[in-house]
């Protein structure tokens, strides 16, 4: 059975030895989805009610939220002090448990470069500079970014590893309307060029089970984003959580959350679609907590991970 080309083997590959991602949450940040610049409410499936509530937290930062107009940030201290503190203990657990050697700096809650450039420039800039960091891994919307920072960027790369990461989702407008995403695939599939044009690495989120949408919407979503030049990917079911606009569309019956029988064979098809050279980060999601109102089926990892390499079987890979 030949193991699909994962994001792991390609760090190994490009560092020797084992590299891992250390997810990192800052206080403060938000996103234009959320905040009214673009929609409000968010996507359908986010739980965002409790945007500033995070384990996390600092205190002092309670409510405070940074957007790209902000002129000044009086807490950026203690937001270098939070990414400090967190890099500190999860790469510490990285490397007792797991062996890790070197790490990428994983901005990944809300939307990691709608802040004013200055506060971006000093948090990349702090992270790049802890022991055995090989580089950053931006997660963010294509509409809260700007040709300033993607240049700010590519010049950081010149000498470390960075990677943005864009929610596509799906390549259908009338979907990405009716999950109150707030931008279309254009905007996606322009700054991800516009990425790849300055030398930065690409890794693109793509949703199966959004409403509506039939298994061959999903296939061309990928398919499209392949196109794109999207280097690393990241497959998710869409699942419904307590507290959203979508739990209130599945309790009146108006969204069907996908089955795993089709999530599979939806996920096998655009494995076996996806060039090569294409580095797989996630094949499902899921939550196993009461937060999960559907499906079931995505509470627990190993029983997913599990039936996910049974149906890669037949086409002799494996995850
Ligand atoms: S872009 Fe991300 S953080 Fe913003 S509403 Fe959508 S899922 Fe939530």
């Amino acid at each position: 059975m030949k193991q699909i080309y994962t994001y792991g083997n390609y760090l190994k590959d490009k560092f020797g030895c084992k590299v891992y991602k250390v997810g990192i949450n800052i206080s403060g940040f938000t996103c234009p989805n959320i905040d009214g610049t673009v929609a409000k409410g968010g996507c359908t499936f986010c739980e965002n009610d409790s945007f500033s509530a995070s384990a996390n937290e600092v205190q002092e930062l309670k409510g405070f939220h940074l957007n790209l107009d902000s002129k000044e940030n009086k807490f950026l201290d203690k937001q270098l002090l939070q990414l400090t503190q967190q890099f500190e203990s999860i790469s510490a657990r990285q490397k007792r448990e797991y062996g890790a050697e070197k790490f990428l700096v994983y901005f990944q809650s809300f939307t990691n470069t709608y802040a004013p450039f200055e506060t971006l420039k000093a948090l990349y800039e702090k992270a790049l500079s802890f022991e055995n960091v090989v580089g950053l891994s931006i997660g963010t919307r294509s509409d809260s970014i700007t040709q300033e920072t993607l240049e700010y960027l590519a010049k950081l790369n010149e000498n470390k590893e960075i990677w943005i990461e864009f929610g596509i989702q799906s390549i259908y407008d009338e979907t990405l309307i009716k999950i109150n995403r707030g931008h279309d695939a254009a905007n996606v599939k322009e700054w991800i060029q516009k990425s790849k044009k300055v030398g930065l690495n690409v890794c693109g989120h793509l949703i199966f089970g959004l409403p509506d949408e039939t298994p061959s919407m999903m296939i061309e979503t990928a398919k499209e984003a392949y196109k794109w030049g999207i280097d690393s990917v990241k497959y998710h079911p869409l699942y419904v959580v307590k507290r959203t606009a979508l739990a209130n569309d599945f309790k009146s019956g108006k969204f069907t959350p996908i089955s795993e029988a089709e999530y599979l064979d939806v996920l096998v098809q655009t494995i076996q679609l996806k060039p090569v050279h294409v580095s797989v980060q996630r094949v499902t999601a899921g939550i196993n907590d009461d937060s999960l109102l559907s499906p079931n089926w995505c509470r627990d990892k190993n029983i997913q991970i599990k039936n996910i390499n049974a149906a890669l079987k037949p086409i002799g890979l494996k995850y």
